[in-house]
C-alpha cells in the first residue's frame, strides 16, 4: 500500500459520502457538483458533459517527442433499489442505492486525481480525468466520445468491483471482457373481439407468445454454435380481462453478443422473425431496436502493461487469469473504438457467504473497501507508467 493513513482515511470516507449520496443516471446533479468542485480543488480546469458527465485534464509536458495520454474513467451513477445493507453510511435517498460499485469507482479516481496534480511535476504527458455519469443506462459514454474530450488518447483504464472475485485479486485478462448489450421492443397490433369469437380478432397475446418462443431458435438455429450469444425476453404485456382478445402485445428484452457481426444477427433476426410470424397472422408490428453499447475488448497490450503495474504494487499474487468473461455490458466499450484500453475487475468480497459477496445490483450489496484503495492505487501507478 503506497497511500498514507490519511489519504486512506480520506478516500474511505470519500467513498461512504457517495454511498450514502446516490443519485440515478442523468439525474447525478449533487454528485457531479461535489467532483467537479474537488477537482477545480486540485488546480484543475474542468469541464461538463452532456448536463451530469465531468472531465478533467492535467497536462505536464517535459519532452513533447515522447509525452503521452492517458485516460482513466470512473463512472458515478447509482441504482433504482432501496437498499437493505443496514449500513450506518446507507442511501439517505430512499429507493436509490449504489448497489454497482460506483461510489468505490469515482472516489477511487478522484482520490488518484488529487495525488497526481499534487506531484504533477513528475509525469510527462497528459492525464484525462473521466467522470462518468449514466453507465447503467449505457448514454453516459457516448456523449464523452462525441464531445470529443476523449479523442487522441495513447490509453484508457476503467477498473470494476467485483464481488466474486476475493479483495487482493484482480481480473487482468485480455481480450473479451463484457458483451454488448441492446433493448429491443415488439409491439404487435391486431384486433380485440369477444373471447367466444375468436375468428372476429388478430389476437395479439397469441401472435406475441409465437413470437417469444420462436426468437429463442435464433441462438439455436441461426448462429454459428462456436459463438455466443443472449436473446432474453424480459417482460410482455397483452390484455385486460378474461373474456376479451387483446388487440395488442408488448415484449421487451436484450441481447448480448461478444462479436459486431454476432450482435448485428440476433438483432436483424429478431426484427425479421416478429414481422414474419405477424403478417402470418394479418397482425402489423413494429420492432424498436436500441443499440446500448458495443462489445468490450481489452487490448492485449494494455492488458499486458496493466498486469505489470499491478504486479509491481501488489506482488503477483493480484493476477487472476480464469474469471469469465461476462455478459454483463459496460459502456466502457464506447471509448475502446480508437483507444487501447482495459477494464479491470477489482476483486472487493471477503469470500462466500460474508456480507460482501452479494452479487452487483443486489439491495445487500457491499465491497470490502480494501478494493477502493487498490482501485485508487491501480489508477495513479498505471498513469504513472504510462506518462514516465
Ligand atoms: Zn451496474
Ligand atoms: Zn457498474
Amino acid at each position: 500500500m503506497t497511500l498514507t493513513k490519511h489519504e486512506q482515511d480520506e478516500l474511505i470516507q470519500l467513498r461512504r459520502f457517495f454511498h450514502q449520496n446516490p443519485e440515478c443516471s442523468m439525474q447525478e446533479t449533487r454528485t457531479a457538483s461535489f467532483i467537479e468542485n474537488k477537482l477545480q480543488k486540485c488546480g484543475l480546469s474542468v469541464k461538463r458533459i452532456g448536463k451530469t458527465g465531468i472531465y478533467a485534464e492535467l497536462s505536464h509536458i517535459t519532452d513533447i517527442n515522447t509525452a503521452k495520454t492517458i485516460g482513466l474513467r470512473a463512472d458515478f451513477d447509482a441504482l433504482p433499489i432501496l437498499e437493505a445493507t443496514n449500513l450506518d453510511y446507507a442511501s439517505v435517498n430512499k429507493g436509490v442505492m449504489h448497489a454497482c460499485g460506483h461510489d468505490a469507482h469515482a472516489a477511487a479516481l478522484l482520490s488518484a486525481a488529487k495525488r497526481l496534480s499534487k506531484n504533477r511535476e513528475t509525469l510527462n504527458g497528459t492525464v484525462k480525468f473521466i467522470f462518468q455519469h449514466a453507465e447503467e443506462i449505457c448514454q453516459g459514454a457516448k456523449e464523452f466520445v462525441q464531445s470529443g474530450v476523449v479523442s487522441n488518447m495513447d490509453r484508457i483504464l476503467a477498473v470494476h468491483m467485483c464481488s466474486s472475485l476475493p479483495v487482493g485479486k484482480m481480473s487482468l485478462r485480455s481480450g473479451e471482457c463484457s458483451a454488448s448489450c441492446d433493448k429491443f421492443t415488439i409491439r404487435v397490433h391486431g384486433k380485440s373481439a369477444h373471447a367466444a369469437t375468436p375468428h372476429h380478432a388478430v389476437d395479439a397475446l397469441y401472435i406475441g407468445t409465437q413470437i417469444v418462443v420462436n426468437l429463442q431458435s435464433i441462438l439455436s438455429r441461426q448462429i454459428n454454435p462456436i459463438e455466443t450469444g443472449v436473446v432474453s425476453v424480459c417482460s410482455i404485456h397483452s390484455g385486460t380481462a378474461y373474456n376479451i382478445i387483446p388487440d395488442t402485445c408488448v415484449i421487451e428484452g436484450t441481447t448480448r453478443a461478444f462479436s459486431q457481426a454476432v450482435r448485428e444477427q440476433l438483432n436483424s433476426n429478431i426484427k425479421k422473425i416478429s414481422e414474419g410470424i405477424a403478417m402470418a397472422y394479418n397482425a402489423e408490428t413494429e420492432v424498436e431496436i436500441i443499440e446500448y453499447t458495443l462489445p468490450l475488448i481489452n487490448d492485449a497490450e494494455a492488458a499486458k502493461e496493466v498486469e505489470e503495474t499491478a504486479i509491481e504494487l501488489f506482488g503477483p499474487s493480484i493476477s487472476e487469469h480464469n474469471y469469465s468473461k461476462v455478459m454483463l455490458g459496460d459502456d466502457f466499450a464506447e471509448f475502446l473504438t480508437d483507444t487501447k484500453g482495459m477494464y479491470v475487475w477489482v476483486g472487493s468480497s471477503d469470500g462466500e457467504g460474508t456480507n460482501t459477496s452479494y452479487p452487483l445490483h443486489h439491495p445487500q450489496f457491499n465491497i470490502n473497501e480494501k478494493a477502493v484503495l487498490m482501485a485508487s492505487e491501480l489508477y495513479e501507478a498505471y498513469a504513472r507508467n504510462i506518462l514516465k
